[in-house]
């Protein structure tokens, strides 16, 4: 008689059935436990002999420190032949934890289960996927992560009720504790921002205000090559030829003269607003809006009625 532990993810029932099915592959004969953090979890028809239901708080649900903590001590106390986990992000993240806990090897994402002899033997895919690897644990617990949705339908779940449900609880840990909150950052490259306020040598003097009006747009900062090789830019953010094509929704040029080595890097964008004290510089000519004026001056103003209106 084997005793397999199966490993239910607090809110995801999808993939008991393929633990299930592993467990009935791997013997007959055997006694499955399942665990769950979830105390509300509802399992009706099934193999499951023992059902194990853990009341703890919400952050402890999916703390994976946690949960194989509790883990290794139930199988301190049962001692079972197989622990089963489902290859989710949750799972990889607890099975590598119970194994070294319980120092025993670990079988992830396992495909298939084939039988040697007595050996039991789970095979995954290794390298990309171009060979499989067959695989025999000669330590107790056997322990394995099942890819999900590759054993659901061998139909070898029987309408068995569970036999037995257990409760018990985990104190809480308090071990997510908040010390400071931040703004998400805004995305750093260029090229995945969708508004870009964009300084040249036209505005190299007041270059700090385009981020006040980045922040205020929700945009990022971008720049040419001039700013770049006098050192008032850093390069991560020129456009153009020898510097990154962008592809934002909006692009403010200000104080950008339009070369073709810098139009190069606006290929992709879809609405080009320039400012321009010279309203014959080749961005004008191709941009949707053109503001002929000082950029600092024009900046000041955007700046001064967005917060305005904020
Ligand atoms: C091989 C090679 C690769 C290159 N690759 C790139 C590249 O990837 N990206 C790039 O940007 N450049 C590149 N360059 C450089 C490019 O040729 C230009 O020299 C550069 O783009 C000019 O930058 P700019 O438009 O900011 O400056 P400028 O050419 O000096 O133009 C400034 C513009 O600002 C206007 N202006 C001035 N003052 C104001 C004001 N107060 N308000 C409003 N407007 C004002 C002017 O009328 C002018 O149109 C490359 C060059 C070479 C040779």
């Amino acid at each position: 008689m084997n005793k397999i532990l199966i490993c239910l993810e607090a809110g995801n029932t999808n993939y008991y059935e393929d633990l299930i099915n592993v467990s009935n592959k791997i013997s007959e004969k055997n006694e499955i436990w399942a665990i769950s953090f979830d105390e509300k979890i509802d399992i009706k028809n099934s193999n499951i002999d023992k059902l194990i239901k853990i009341k703890c708080s919400q952050a402890d649900k999916y703390n994976n420190k946690v949960i194989a903590e509790y883990i290794k001590e139930i199988h301190c106390n049962e001692n079972f032949d197989y622990v089963l986990f489902s290859a989710t992000v949750l799972g990889r993240m607890i099975a590598p934890r119970v194994a070294m806990a319980l120092d025993t090897g670990l079988c992830a994402d396992v495909t298939e289960i084939e039988k040697n002899g007595e050996d039991i033997v789970m095979v995954r895919p290794a390298f990309e996927g171009k060979l499989f690897a067959s695989i025999v644990c000669d330590k107790k617990p056997v322990m394995m992560s099942i890819r999900p949705l590759m054993f659901k339908n061998e139909k070898n779940i029987n309408s068995k009720k569970i036999t037995k449900i257990y409760e018990d609880s985990i104190t809480p840990t308090d071990s997510v504790v908040i010390q400071d909150r931040y703004k998400k950052p805004k995305t750093k490259d260029i090229r995945s921002s969708d508004i870009l306020i964009s300084g040249g040598s036209g505005i190299k003097d007041q270059f700090a205000k385009l981020y006040t009006l980045a922040d205020n747009l929700d945009g990022n900062v971008s720049a040419s090559r001039w700013l770049v090789d006098r050192g008032y830019v850093k390069r991560d953010i020129q456009v153009g030829q020898s510097g990154k094509i962008v592809s934002p929704k909006l692009y403010i040029a200000l104080g950008i003269h339009g070369t073709s080595q810098h139009v190069v890097g606006l290929k992709n964008v879809q609405h080009l607003i320039s400012v321009n004290k010279n309203k014959n510089a080749p961005i004008c000519f191709i941009s949707d809006v053109v503001v002929e004026g000082d950029a600092v001056t024009f900046i000041d103003m955007l700046n001064q009625r967005i917060e305005k209106n904020m």
